[in-house]
């Protein structure tokens, strides 16, 4: 009983900024970490390129809001492309451009069509850097993710779930690239020398995947009303307490403050 309600879940453009303001988050408080990683098989840019392009983003994203999620993910690769260089600007700005296309101009997304999203992003950076599996590059942590959230998705699990599942499974692709020799980018250059250093681009698409799971799979009535209307089980109105804070639970990843 109760048993197929999974694909419910949708996620709103509001959901998906939450998303990239906590991905920014997460690689400002990381910058330092990713440079660190990108330093011994790069040039130690990696969490400063990230970070520098992140935070103008958050300024993009303070212009009036998008409408459209195909709208908020183009502004996002826009913005990358041109203010993060190297390896890692293109190829995340494509990533994005990319899950634009595959987004559409609409106004919430289901869990396939999140996937959906995230694997047309998969496939730009795929076209862009030529990265297969096994080379120690970004691909390796997005691709079991991406693997992963269909599996789970196919299985029946919600939408929560199926995103921790591909969280889980970038962390895990992630750490399997440590003994891998680089095939791609600069760490290729070494040769045998990159083998036992994690990759640093691997390690912020996990970051991406991570802040994805955070603050998209709790969304399932982002577009329900405010009060949604709880199990019948639960008793409805014994909420007196004047110190009580109120009960309109504003998610606490969500500092959406300029709408
Ligand atoms: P750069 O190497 O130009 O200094 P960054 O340091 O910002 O750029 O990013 C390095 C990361 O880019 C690597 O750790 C790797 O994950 C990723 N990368 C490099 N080349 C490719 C490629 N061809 N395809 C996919 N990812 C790549
Ligand atoms: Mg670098």
């Amino acid at each position: 009983m109760a048993d197929e309600q999974v694909d419910v879940a949708q996620v709103d453009v509001a959901a998906l900024e939450s998303w990239i303001r906590r991905f920014a988050a997460e690689v400002a408080e990381h910058r330092d970490y990713l440079t660190q990683l990108d330093s011994p098989i790069g040039d130690a840019d990696h969490g400063a390129n990230l970070n520098r392009g992140m935070t103008v983003v958050l300024a993009a994203l303070a212009e009036p809001a998008s409408t459209t999620a195909a709208a908020l993910f183009k502004r996002v690769g826009m913005t990358l492309v041109s203010n993060v260089g190297g390896a890692s600007g293109p190829l995340y700005g494509t990533l994005f451009l990319r899950m634009a296309t595959a987004a559409g101009d609409v106004e919430s997304l289901d869990g396939r069509a999140l996937a959906k999203v995230l694997r047309g992003g998969l496939d730009g950076i795929v076209a862009r850097g030529k990265a297969e599996a096994g080379d120690k590059t970004m691909f390796d942590a997005l691709a079991p993710a991406v693997d992963a959230l269909d599996a789970a998705l196919a299985d029946h699990r919600p939408l929560s779930e199926a995103l921790k599942a591909a969280a889980t499974a970038a962390e895990t692709g992630r750490d399997a690239t440590t003994p891998m020799l680089a095939r791609k980018g600069r760490a290729s250059y070494l040769g045998e020398r990159s083998i036992g250093h994690q990759d640093p681009g691997a390690t912020s698409m996990a970051l991406l995947i991570g802040a994805a799971a955070a603050t998209l799979g709790n969304t399932s009535s982002t577009n329900a009303p405010s009060n949604h209307t709880p199990p019948t089980n639960t008793p409805p109105t014994n909420t007196p307490p004047t110190n009580t804070p109120p009960t309109n639970t504003p998610p606490t990843n969500t500092p959406s403050d300029q709408d």
